[in-house]
């Protein structure tokens, strides 16, 4: 018999092109990644003021009377000169060419891809070059199973949380790892696994017990492990290694004391009773 999880799955038809099949950079019109492009390495990050910074240089760059190399170059000038070149991660790159796409310009995407260029990929002159910018794919597409990326497409109400959360795959998968070990807390009915995945990523974006809240909540993920996150320091409040350990290091956790490490617990436990029940809706995790 299918299970609902299933269901959903086959709604959506796993894509050999794709490693792990499942293609999770553009998802719909409002819902979209550009993690890897440093979308997220801005200082003061919050949604609104990113998207008044892509929105800005969407609307720049539509204005720019040709689409050349010195037109696109002086662009970059502007972009540089014009907006805060601190960064959180200051190794990471963040491209100038990241804007807003889309019917509505509701999305972040490329604007130097051949789509808003009446077909010129103009993608080369990008740091990265256009053969990565055509052909990387973050470690999520391999570590996760394609039921959990599914559900992440599925769940994400806007295209912020959905690039916070999908680069996540170490934290979803402590989440579902942990969940293994606690028993399923029942409702009626039970909750939709959306819902149980979107109380994950509101947990991820508002998590008040971050050791550095200003870079926190932007995730380095690459293999590197150049800005990999601190393991949580026990010690400093006299306190014994969490059982949720692994969660609260993903989550980029500090406490500065007992009873704040433990009022985390209070929350993470909670929401993994609920996760508990989406192990069940997927039998591969
Ligand atoms: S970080 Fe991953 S999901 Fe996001 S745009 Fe890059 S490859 Fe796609």
């Amino acid at each position: 018999m299918m299970n609902r999880a299933q269901d959903q799955a086959v709604q959506i038809v796993l894509d050999p092109e794709i490693p792990g099949g499942v293609y999770l950079c553009q998802v719909s019109e409002t819902v979209s990644c550009g993690a890897c492009c440093g979308l997220y390495n801005v200082a003061g990050l919050s949604r609104d003021g990113l998207y008044a910074l892509l929105a800005k240089r969407t609307h720049r760059f539509s204005e720019m009377a040709g689409r050349n190399l010195d037109a696109v170059l002086s662009f970059r000038k502007w972009v540089e000169e014009s907006e805060p070149q601190e960064r959180p991660f200051p190794e990471f790159h963040h491209c100038p060419y990241i804007g807003l796409i889309g019917r509505d310009a509701s999305r972040p995407g490329c604007l130097l891809h051949p789509l808003g260029n009446s077909g010129i990929d103009l993608r080369g002159i990008s740091d990265y070059g256009g053969f990565a910018c055509r052909t990387y794919f973050c470690p999520t597409h391999d570590c996760l199973s394609a039921d959990i990326k599914i559900l992440i497409r599925k769940a994400a109400r806007d295209w912020f949380e959905y690039g916070l959360m999908i680069t996540e795959a170490s934290l979803v998968q402590a989440f579902l790892d942990v969940a293994g070990h606690v028993a399923a807390c029942r409702t009626a009915p039970d909750p939709d696994p959306a819902d149980i995945m979107r109380e994950l990523m509101d947990l991820k974006c508002c998590w008040p017990y971050r050791s550095d809240p200003a870079s926190g909540l932007i995730h380095y993920f690459f293999n590197d492990k150049l800005y990999a996150r601190a393991p949580v320091d026990y010690a400093a409040i006299g306190a014994e290694a969490s059982p949720y350990n692994r969660i609260f290091q993903e989550l980029g956790s500090g406490f500065d004391s007992v009873k704040a490490l433990r009022e985390a617990e209070a929350i993470v436990e909670a929401l993994l009773k609920r996760t508990a029940l989406l192990r069940r809706e997927f039998s591969a995790l």
